[in-house]
């Protein structure tokens, strides 16, 4: 088994993957056992690549500029990926780095489409939709009056 470098993330197939900042595309196209690639030049050296995707923009081209947040492409299984995931890799430098470490969550990489989706459908038929792994939070007005709230943060 190869050594794995990134950070697997779960999502619906055909699930929309966001650019984690403002970028330029560096490359986007199929890459061996990464399957479809797409990587991201963010500047002062940091780059992310996004991995097994199921289709990217096809509008973006090498040197597009996308915006932090965009969808850019769908989640997928393509190359030697045994299922459905995004794998995702952030470079500092050149150098492979942990992405907890930089950038935005990875909450915010990838998501379930839109309702009103930038992209086309997916071909394939994503799964049936998973229960949400926690439950929301419930709002400060369903709580009971003795209940203790801290007070909002101060806004400058
Ligand atoms: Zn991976």
């Amino acid at each position: 088994m190869a050594r794995h470098n990134g950070l697997d993330l779960a999502n619906v197939n055909g699930g929309f993957i966001y650019a984690a900042a403002d970028g330029v595309v560096r490359s986007a196209g199929p890459r061996g056992g990464y399957g479809n690639v797409l990587e991201l030049d963010h500047g002062r050296g940091v780059r992310t690549l996004y991995a097994h995707l199921s289709e990217i923009d096809p509008n973006l081209r090498e040197g597009d500029f996308v915006y932090g947040g965009a969808a850019v492409a769908r989640m997928g299984a393509t190359g030697n990926a045994t299922g459905v995931h995004l794998h995702y890799e952030v470079y500092v430098d050149g150098l492979l780095v942990d992405p907890l470490h930089y950038g935005r969550p990875p909450v915010h990489v990838s998501a379930p489409a839109p309702a009103n989706p930038y992209l086309p459908e997916p071909t394939v038929t994503p799964p049936p939709a998973q229960p949400a792994p926690y439950p929301a939070a419930p709002s400060v007005d369903d709580l009971p009056d003795d209940a203790f709230v801290l007070p909002a943060p101060e806004r400058r």
